[in-house]
């Protein structure tokens, strides 16, 4: 037997988050958004269950290249376009969408020998101050890309940087609106926040991520509890040790929880190393033997401490949960300070995965 920790990918699941994505933007076409390796599940484990998409978004070159291996000739979009002008010629060979957000890439696209134009996603930056041109600049550019022999088709694009909250998208939807006054193109804007929550940003594409993974844009699982999406990355592992403590017994590095009575806790294969996250406070939710309970104490390297108080039955091989379709993983991550997109994300290859 091996280490019991495994994370698995429920393809099930994803296929029909992407149906729900899908139907809270009829009419819009779907950029399944597949950067980080899929966020963490692995795209050459996932793409296939996504084929429905109309479209992959990503970072990595390498990871468009892949999907044209492996036979998508579907639109693929790279988010932040090519990093440096050597990459054109891929661009080109791939049939790769490009965004476009600074001057030199225009400059490298006016100047690359292409067998053919290539797909361009011109970004406005709307207030996130990350990429991307300034509303005023949009419609001179737009037109020079036009004028462009390299360039096919001219979509606009902008990305929110708190869609999920209740400020929103109306202020850059505002920005968006005075850069595309008077262009006749298509818009590209919605992330998954503004896909599920903000309609007047679905146009022509949407783009969601996080939600086809199954957890909540806003990183409160109530805030996507009614919609159907399902969690798609179960972690798991199992109990390998048991330990009685009495009152005034401390647990783990740095003696973070102390018992203040007798009480049985459960030592779980799965650490930092497996992509737990270290900060995880006491009380962090676990699932262990179909039963909710708590971690205790610091998260180590390898191993991490539950309660069995609510789990008497409990002992050495108990199969635990520590997130997927019982634990949110956007409870753990918010356990943790952090978000679901980072524990995901930040999945550790050592850990062994499987798809059901
Ligand atoms: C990551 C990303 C998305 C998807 O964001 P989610 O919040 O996961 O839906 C969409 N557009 C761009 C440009 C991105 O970088």
């Amino acid at each position: 037997m091996s280490r019991p920790v495994l994370a698995s990918i429920d393809l099930q699941a994803l296929k029909e988050n992407l149906a729900i994505a899908r139907r809270a933007a009829a009419g819009a076409r779907v950029w399944s958004v597949v950067k980080a390796n899929a966020y963490g599940h692995g795209l050459d484990r996932v793409w296939n269950a996504l084929r429905e998409t109309d479209g992959f978004a990503m970072l990595n070159l390498e990871e468009a290249i892949l999907l044209r291996e492996r036979g998508w000739k579907g639109p693929i979009l790279l988010l932040e376009g090519f990093f440096h002008a050597d990459e054109l010629p891929l661009f080109d060979k791939y049939r790769l969408t490009t965004s476009v957000h600074s001057n030199w890439q225009i400059k490298a696209l006016q100047n690359a020998r292409l067998h053919a134009p290539i797909d361009v996603y011109l970004k406005i930056n709307s207030g996130m101050n990350r990429l991307g041109f300034a509303p005023e600049r949009v419609n001179s550019l737009w037109q020079q890309l036009r004028g462009m022999s390299n360039v096919g088709a001219i979509t606009l694009m902008s990305h929110f940087a708190q869609a999920e909250n209740t400020d929103g998208v109306a202020a850059p939807m505002r920005l968006i609106e005075q850069a595309a006054e008077g262009l006749d193109c298509p818009r590209s804007l919605a992330n998954s926040a503004a896909t599920m929550w903000h309609p007047e940003t679905h146009f022509d594409w949407v783009r969601p991520g996080i939600v086809l993974y199954g957890a909540s844009p806003s990183g409160q699982w109530q805030d996507i509890a009614n919609t159907g999406l399902k969690p798609v990355m179960t972690l798991s592992s199992q109990i390998i040790g048991v330990q009685n403590l009495r009152a005034g017994d401390a647990v783990g590095y740095g003696s973070r929880y102390r018992a203040s009575r007798e009480q049985r806790i459960g030592i779980v294969a799965c650490g930092y190393a497996d992509g737990y996250p270290r900060i995880a406070a006491n009380g962090t939710p676990v699932l262990v033997d179909g039963i909710r309970t708590g971690t205790v104490g610091a998260i180590s390297m390898d191993m991490l401490a539950v309660d069995l108080t609510p789990c008497p039955q409990a002992g050495i091989g108990t199969a635990v949960e520590l997130w997927g379709q019982e634990i949110k993983i956007d409870d753990v991550a918010a356990s943790a300070g952090t978000v679901g997109y980072e524990l995901m994300c930040a999945l550790a290859p050592r850990v062994p995965v499987v798809t059901v």
